[in-house]
């Protein structure tokens, strides 16, 4: 067996026993904590809640665990399987040589992958979703959100994907810099349109009418030196009763956007100091430096891909013959997660690092009381676990746990 097959076999049996790990350490905390609201919330949120979060939580994490099985699976049948190959023999049988043949070989792939998880994401929606109460979806919906995320995905995709691999076979051994110029231009365009012209395709978006709320958001963007392109509310509640509130898009086309489930939720004040939070985002740089770190990624990855890409034994450990830009590209974004995966603690501490970083913002130009008023309400309302596993936390969160978000921000009332 080649040494590269062997060391694939390793990385994907550690990465694949860590989640297993991790998601019965999360079941197991969160069950034996389910009698007891903590201390710290326990005035504002009652038994049944805390017990209907745990068990919400470990719906969750069970489908988390069939979710983590499949995908190894999946990832083995492609590889070493085969599967990989057997599509890249079809393809070329029908298509011959060129670049289509490529991205009929990868988008043959995501495809089918996709079909194979979608029993999962109906589960997650029609049954647990439903179980408590979050789901607002009907099938039709379902679906034509699904017909909708397949031609925008086919007409953004497709043209990228054409464009990768046109590069990889015409620039020579330097092409990993041009498809990265490639990347980089496609996800500032897709930052542009995402609030003008795609996300207005899955839901209604409509001025903030409240002029109460408004004139209040206005002095705080002022005041915080914001400037954006309006304020919007977004019919959230199509979907979910999931309360939240975000920014959108880049420079000048920045959108404030509010679910409609969070106005109905929580009062002016909390809405002002959820609102700083978000502000805290952009005024700390987090936006940018999350783009940065994104592109020096992708840089680092396709100069890897580059090196790769000669290499024969980066196909043959991976169980594939046929040597090409589209099977050189496809094994590396099928596998790379699966090397990378042990880095995820990284990125999550650091995304906490910036949410501690937003709360203090949040803080110093509106209410560290108002915000852990709203925290409550939405821990309550979308029932978040306030008691997860700590190393499940440590790994996966990208928000600091209830608790330590809480203390963090009982300790800036006091010092500010
Ligand atoms: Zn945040």
């Amino acid at each position: 067996m080649p040494v590269f097959t062997l060391i694939f076999i390793a990385a994907l049996f550690v990465a694949t026993a860590t989640r297993l790990w991790l998601a019965r350490r999360q079941l197991r905390h969160v069950r034996a904590h389910r009698d007891a609201v903590p201390r710290d919330f326990a005035e504002h949120i009652a038994l049944d809640s805390h017990q209907k979060a745990a068990d919400y939580t470990c719906a969750k994490t069970r489908l988390d665990i069939v979710h983590v099985i499949l995908d190894a699976i999946l990832l083995l049948i492609f590889t070493l399987g085969g599967g990989i190959q057997a599509l890249a023999d079809l393809w070329q049988g029908l298509l011959g040589v060129g670049v289509w043949r490529g991205v009929a070989l990868i988008a043959s792939v995501l495809v089918i992958s996709g079909l194979l998880e979608l029993p999962l994401s109906l589960y997650r929606t029609f049954v647990i979703y439903a179980r408590f109460n979050f789901n607002k979806m009907t099938l039709g919906l379902f679906l034509a959100d699904l017909v909708k995320q397949l031609l925008i995905g086919a007409m953004l995709g497709i043209p990228l994907l054409l464009g990768v691999l046109w590069l990889m076979e015409r620039m020579g051994p330097n092409w990993w810099l041009y498809a990265w110029l490639a990347w980089m231009s496609f996800n500032l365009l897709i930052l542009l349109l995402y609030p003008t012209v795609i996300a207005p395709i899955f839901n209604k978006f409509t001025p903030l009418q409240d002029q109460a709320l408004a004139t209040r958001i206005e002095t705080l963007l002022q005041k915080c030196g914001f400037k954006s392109q309006g304020l919007f509310v977004m019919d959230g509640s199509r979907r979910t009763s999931h309360g939240n509130a975000y920014f959108s898009g880049l420079g000048a086309s920045k959108r404030i956007v509010f679910f409609d489930t969070l106005l109905s939720r929580l009062n002016h004040d909390e809405i002002e100091a959820v609102l700083a939070h978000e502000l805290g985002h952009f005024k700390r740089h987090h936006v940018l430096k999350r783009i940065a770190a994104m592109f020096a990624l992708s840089l680092a990855g396709l100069w890897l891909l580059g090196w790769l890409m000669p290499q024969p034994w980066f196909y043959e450990g991976l169980g594939v013959s046929t040597r090409s830009t589209a099977t050189a590209l496809l094994l590396f974004l099928l596998v790379s997660p699966v090397f990378t995966f042990l880095f995820h603690p990284l990125s999550s501490l650091l995304s906490r690092k910036h949410e501690f970083e937003a709360d203090r913002y949040a803080a110093e130009n509106a209410s560290a009381e108002q915000l852990i008023h709203a925290l409550v309400k939405l821990y309550n309302d979308n029932a978040a676990t306030l008691t997860p596993d700590p190393l499940h936390s440590l790994f996966y969160d990208s928000h600091p746990a209830a608790s330590q978000r809480v203390a963090h921000l009982r300790a800036l009332m006091t010092h500010i």
